[in-house]
């Protein structure tokens, strides 16, 4: 078979950076990125032949795992039937309601491909609802690619020390007011000098494209009561977390106790099963501002494509207690097992937590990491020899220190084991960085 360096060096003659998005090409950890052939489990194989334990799942989708039986059937089934219709199906509505079941204010629902195309969706939603203009993000926070939502956007764009992306206008950037995160001071003063002009605040539920940070305590009910007192609407982006940090995402783990639903959620990944589908979702007043019924317009060749939703019904109906649990031991096992190593290996560090999901950022046990700036902060050159010496070992991390850890139900002992046996290792191989 023909080598992972062949395959690279042959792509980048044929697509900018030999990739179609832009953390594959491995710019900030170095090294040729393996090329994958298959996937089965908690394990990914490369076309030079070697096996690694996945701990980037599809940048989330695999939450059960790759090639679940389950989802594996429901696809080639639904394959069987018709690859797209053009035209409504019985099973968009299925996903939808068992989207309804687990976030609080779901109303309505619309299925669109990409978690970028959610985003977008719902900010133009929020403009058309409230007739503002300013949508407030935070700095780290990664929405996709649009290009109201491209500054300081962590993701890709942190890994590539990007302040926000060119080709975007000066006039699209100016309708962004780009706050720091848990900083609920900042927002009161952006309210109190643009309230009457905020159409919303977009934020990830948890952030995890700054590396992973937690939101402090009752932030995001600060942001929901603070957006409904002004008239503006709150998008709680769970495109990552969402079905991931708990059925109900990390809302799941706020709103959901606290007493509070956002007016829009968007969601991805996960929701697809591994294909390309995604959603927003949210109170039946503004979801109804959406062609045909309202004046917003949003459309999509391929929304609610019947394989796609065959993937993500599939996925859902077996994301049940006992796999969150599952997912949320592993995952605390394994931040033990990294703090152990790390701190074998003399190395300063935190571990970065929301849920189930976590990343290490080096150098900042002083104050932990709560915000862009110290996420920008940190000792990053100590993740490049981390992760080819864990890479080695047969496991796979996400090549970007600014990126989450993720974990499926099928990381079962063998596949634990391996990466706690490659801990050490790594760990050394930071401390010497
Ligand atoms: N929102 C968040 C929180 C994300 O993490 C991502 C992708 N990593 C997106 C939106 C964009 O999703 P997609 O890549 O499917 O466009």
């Amino acid at each position: 078979m023909t080598s992972s360096a062949e395959l690279f060096a042959t792509a980048q003659k044929l697509m900018p950076g030999g990739v179609n998005s832009p953390v594959r090409a491995f710019g900030s950890v170095g090294g040729v990125p393996p090329f994958m052939v298959g996937a089965k489990g908690p394990y990914l194989h490369d076309a030079d032949g070697n096996d690694y334990v996945d701990l980037v799942c599809s940048w989330g989708p695999a939450l059960l795992g790759h090639a679940h039986p389950a989802i594996q059937d429901a696809v080639h089934a639904a394959v069987d039937r018709g690859l797209s219709f053009g035209a409504s199906t019985p099973d968009e509505g299925k996903l939808a309601q068992l989207v309804m079941d687990r976030f609080g204010g779901v109303e309505r629902m619309r299925m669109v491909s990409t978690g970028t195309e959610a985003t977008m969706t719902a900010v133009r939603l929020a403009r058309g609802y409230t007739g503002r203009d300013l949508i407030v993000k935070f700095a780290g926070c990664y929405h996709g690619h649009l290009d109201g939502l491209l500054a300081a956007a962590g993701s890709g764009l942190a890994t590539l020390s990007l302040p926000g992306s060119a080709g975007v206008t000066a006039a699209t950037a100016a309708e962004t007011l780009v706050l720091p995160y848990n900083d609920p001071e900042a927002i009161t003063a952006a309210f109190a000098r643009h309230g009457d002009k905020i159409a919303a605040v977009i934020t990830e539920s948890a952030p995890c494209n700054m590396g992973v940070v937690t939101p402090e305590a009752g932030f995001n009910k600060f942001l929901s009561e603070t957006t409904t007192a002004h008239g503006s609407l709150l998008i709680l982006d769970e495109v990552l977390t969402g079905f991931r940090a708990s059925d109900a995402g990390y809302w799941g783990l706020t709103g959901r106790t606290e007493g509070w639903v956002p007016d829009l959620y968007t969601f991805g990944k996960v929701i697809g099963g591994g294909l390309p589908a995604a959603a927003l979702g949210g109170r039946a007043e503004v979801m109804d501002y959406l062609a045909p019924l309202g004046p917003v317009y949003q459309a999509g060749t391929l929304s609610g494509n019947p394989v796609a939703m065959a993937a993500g019904i599939a996925q859902l109906s077996h994301a049940t207690d006992e796999v969150y649990a599952h997912i949320d031991e592993k995952s605390l096992a394994l931040q033990g097992a990294l703090a152990d190593a790390l701190t074998a290996a003399g190395v300063d560090y935190s571990i970065q937590v929301a849920g189930n999901l976590f990343s290490v950022a080096f150098g900042t046990s002083e104050h932990g990491v709560h915000n862009y700036a110290q996420a920008q902060g940190q000792e990053a050159y100590r993740y490049a020899p981390f992760f080819h010496q864990m890479l080695d070992s047969g496991v796979y991390l996400p090549p970007s220190v600014f990126e989450a850890w993720f974990i499926s139900s099928a990381h079962d002992d063998a596949a634990m084991n391996k990466i706690f046996d490659a801990l050490p290792g790594a760990a050394r191989a930071a401390a010497s960085a």
